[in-house]
């Protein structure tokens, strides 16, 4: 379990993270979009990283909320309300905890899918982050029902959404800019499923190192 000082932590990493891949996930974003993904949510995440250095000690459900919100003022765009609701969903989940475990990671990201799929529509096999998000958000649910530990469940998302992320490379995207290149995009990986893979293996090492 995660206490709210450890997500705080995590959420930084997390920002961090997506500063560190500015330039790669942009790359992935030109080769079948517009070549901005990796900007813009490096752009979100240092305003994000901000704001959790600058809150008073808060708890988990807020320090998600305050992540989540500010994605979505600072980001704008479609990956704005689609990036953000990921944290508010997480935020959620924490009501009324003291800590996050498994079972909040399985529940945020579950809904984090439905709201994502309420708000742009993407389904599986879309070429989207919703093909990294579906398999992790599963592979957590499984281990929670599995009674399996925190870290044991974040090794088998890391596993699943990266095969999340190599199932985008055949497809033809039907959401976002990468659609209009139909065939094109066919051999390439999506960056929104790449990006999505990051954050889980960033909540992973989190824990691993916590637990070392
Ligand atoms: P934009 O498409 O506005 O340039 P980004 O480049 O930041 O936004 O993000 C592109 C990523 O957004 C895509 O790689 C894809 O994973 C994701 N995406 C696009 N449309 C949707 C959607 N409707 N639902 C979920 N994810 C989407
Ligand atoms: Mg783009």
């Amino acid at each position: 379990m995660l206490k709210a000082t450890e997500v705080r932590a995590l959420l930084i990493d997390i920002a961090e993270m997506f500063i560190a891949k500015k330039e790669e996930l942009s790359d992935y974003d030109s080769v079948i979009g517009d070549g901005d993904h990796g900007f813009t949510m490096a752009r979100g995440a240092e305003a994000a990283k901000l704001k959790m250095l600058e809150m008073d000690a808060a708890s988990c459900r807020d320090y998600f909320k305050v992540y989540g919100r500010t994605l979505i003022s600072t980001l704008g765009g479609a990956m704005g309300p689609l990036y953000g609701s990921v944290f508010l969903e997480l935020s959620k989940a924490c009501r009324g905890k003291t800590e996050v475990g498994l079972k909040e990671f399985a529940e945020g990201f579950v809904n984090a899918h439905q709201k994502v799929t309420d708000l742009g529509g993407a389904k599986p096999g879309d070429k989207t982050m919703v093909d990294a998000m579906v398999p992790a958000a599963l592979a957590l649910v499984d281990a929670e029902q599995n009674a399996r530990s925190l870290l044991a469940g974040f090794d088998a998302a890391v596993l699943a959404a990266n095969e999340g992320v190599q199932s985008t490379i055949p497809l033809i995207a039907k959401r976002g800019r990468s659609r209009y290149l139909q065939q094109k995009a066919i051999g390439h990986q999506d960056a929104g499923a790449t990006s999505f893979s990051y954050l889980i293996h960033t909540i992973h090492q989190f824990i691993a190192r916590r637990e070392a």
